[in-house]
Formats: structure tokens, C-alpha cells, sequence
């Protein structure tokens, strides 16, 4: 018997820290871990908000900074970030968006450094979890790389971002809905490894981001705060799984879809919040709850509101199996033709 084949490596950050005004806080610890010199990866407004905050705020460590520009693609930050990385850094640390996170993950790895995730904005699951999404080719991918050493939320901040970004956040949780019903259903369609506390712990974000989407679209503090700590909890789950299929099944594989079909798609979390209602249809979970979990939080539930054509949703369930194959979810098993998924789109009422 290959006894390897037994072995599960989970990886888990060394610390979480969500809480107001961490300039100081992320100061030191970055200090405790890195010694005296880091390199700290940001965007604009992330490093007016923030970055500078933790500057200022270093005793006795010296942060490289490198500040991102938005029209460059992930793939040129990281070209232009090899030939200007220097040695001696003791840790990255990243402050931004998904962009900046994913570049800062690929960094740490590639340099094997301690990486310090600092989301400014709650916009998806990346912001803790070790996958990071890379475009290649005009296509995003996503792979396992490093989960972060640490995660500091800075709620004074992520509250200054846009709302339509938390919302998307909350698409991405509810995904998980559906997420953890494909992996199961794979696991015992294929016996491929299911673990049930990642799963359960995954499935636990999209519940708590449903029961609380009244708080969450009013925009309290208490609901942003919610909904944050559910994307913190489910890369946790990703991290415990060790691959992203707790977090992502063929809702996600509709919004990957429709990124490949759409010039300018939209946020990732409204594509899969939105393919999250009819892959839970297929599950015959309860799609309602889905749809009505979103309508309260403000968030997109309509094609027309995405401004997504009916026939082009229809072209991205249909080509979504094909872009992951060996992931099988409820779009493989049931291989829906143009005029079934017609009939759901008008059972469920999104068009
Ligand atoms: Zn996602």
C-alpha cells in the first residue's frame, strides 16, 4: 500500500487579525517576522490608505515599496518584479486588491519568504486562501501556490471601498452552496478525496453570508465585518482541503465561462452569485434562497441587471465542463443541451 497517498498536508496562516486603524499592528508584525528589511507590494489608494500608515508607523525595518499600477496585467508586475527584486528581504507583504494579493502570493513563493495578506478590499476568497488566479494567454487560471503566514483585515479601510466590491465578495460565498455539492457529488461519482470539514466549513460561509444579507445591504459594519470573515474562513477551508474545491464548483466554472465569452465581464463574485442560482437549481437545492439572498443584499440576481445576453449564458453553461475536465461537477453529469438550460433559466426566472 502507497502509505503516501494517505498523507493530507493542511496549511493554515499563523495568525488572523481583523480589527480598525492596523497601521502599527501590521508595523510589527511584519518586524517580529521579517527583521529589518521587507518588500512591500501595493497599488495607489491602497498605499495612500494603508501602506503609507505601516511606513510611517516602522521602527528599526525599512520596507521596499513597489506600487503597482492598475493598467499593467498581473503577468507584467511579475516580470518587471524579477528583474527588480533584490535579496535580503525577510518577508512580502501585500496591501490591495486581488491583483496586488495574487502577485504578492507568486512573489513569497517564488523567494519562499513569509507573506502577509492585507486585503483592502472583501472582493473575493483570495484574500486568504492559497490559490492565486493568473491570466495567461487572455485566460484567468487558478493555482495553488502559498497560503499567506498572516492576514490582517483592516475594517477601517475595507469599509472605504466601493459597496459593489463587498457585494461581489458575498457572490463569491454564496458559491460554496453549490461548490460543496459538486465536490461531494465527485467524490462519489469519481472517489476522488472529499473532506468533510472543509466542505462543512465552506458550506458554513455561504449560509452565514445568506442569514445575514439584510445587515450586509444595508452596508452596516457589523455585516462588511460578516462578510470578510467568511472569505478569511473559507480560504481557511481551501487550506484545509489543500486545493480550491471546497470554494469552487461548476458555479464557478459558468463564471470562468463567461469571462472567456464577455469582452468586459463583470466582478467575479457577480458572475458566480448569479451561476450560483442555477447550479443549485441542478442540485435541487434551494435555489430561492440563493436568489433571494442576493435580491436582499443589493447584490445582482438577473442576467439583464449583469447585462448578460440569455444566449450567452447559455453558450457559458454549455462550454463551462470543457474548461476543467478533470473537475467534476453537476455540469459534467448532466451535459444540459440549449434547450434544457432555456427552460431552467425560465423556471428560475433570472433572464
Ligand atoms: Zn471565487
Amino acid at each position: 500500500m502507497d502509505r503516501a497517498a494517505d498523507i493530507h498536508a493542511m496549511e493554515l496562516p499563523r495568525a488572523v487579525i481583523v480589527g480598525e486603524r492596523l497601521g502599527p499592528v501590521i508595523a510589527e508584525r511584519v518586524r517580529a517576522t521579517a527583521g529589518s528589511r521587507a518588500l512591500m507590494l501595493t497599488s495607489p489608494t491602497p498605499y495612500k490608505l494603508l501602506g503609507k500608515k505601516v511606513e510611517e508607523a516602522a521602527e528599526k525595518i525599512s520596507f521596499d515599496v513597489v506600487i503597482l499600477d492598475s493598467s499593467s496585467s498581473v503577468n507584467e508586475w511579475l516580470d518587471s518584479l524579477a528583474n527588480n527584486i533584490r535579496a535580503g528581504y525577510g518577508a512580502i507583504i501585500g496591501i490591495g486588491g486581488g491583483r496586488v494579493l495574487d502577485v504578492a502570493k507568486v512573489v513569497a513563493e517564488t523567494f519562499n519568504l513569509p507573506l502577509f495578506s492585507i486585503p483592502t478590499v472583501a472582493s473575493h476568497d483570495g484574500i486568504a486562501s492559497p490559490m492565486t488566479s493568473i491570466r495567461k494567454e487572455g485566460h484567468a487560471y487558478s493555482r495553488k501556490s502559498v497560503m499567506p503566514t498572516e492576514i490582517i483585515a483592516d475594517m477601517e479601510v475595507i469599509k472605504l471601498a466601493p459597496m459593489r466590491y463587498t457585494i461581489s465578495g458575498c457572490g463569491d460565498l454564496v458559491a460554496k452552496y453549490s461548490a460543496v455539492r459538486d465536490w461531494w457529488l465527485g467524490h462519489r461519482e469519481t472517489g476522488e478525496y472529499y473532506g468533510r470539514y472543509a466542505a462543512h466549513l465552506a458550506y458554513l460561509s455561504s449560509v452565514v453570508v445568506m442569514r445575514s444579507a439584510e445587515i450586509i445591504g444595508k452596508g452596516e459594519a457589523d455585516g462588511i465585518r460578516t462578510v470578510v470573515e467568511a472569505l478569511i474562513s473559507a480560504g481557511v477551508a481551501m487550506g484545509i482541503a489543500g486545493s480550491s474545491r471546497p470554494c469552487s464548483g461548476s458555479e464557478h466554472l459558468i463564471a470562468h465561462a463567461l469571462e472567456y465569452l464577455l469582452d468586459s465581464p463583470p466582478l467575479h463574485g457577480e458572475r458566480c452569485g448569479i451561476a450560483t442560482i442555477f447550479t443549485s437549481y441542478l442540485h435541487n437545492a434551494n435555489w430561492r434562497r440563493v436568489k433571494q439572498a442576493l435580491k436582499t443584499m443589493h447584490a445582482p440576481s438577473t442576467l439583464k441587471e449583469l447585462g448578460i445576453d440569455e444566449d450567452v449564458f447559455t453558450e457559458a453553461v454549455k462550454l463551462a465542463p470543457n474548461l476543467r475536465k478533470e473537475r467534476y461537477t453537476i455540469l459534467h453529469k448532466l451535459n444540459l443541451k440549449d434547450e434544457e438550460i432555456r427552460n431552467i433559466l425560465n423556471d428560475i426566472g433570472i433572464s
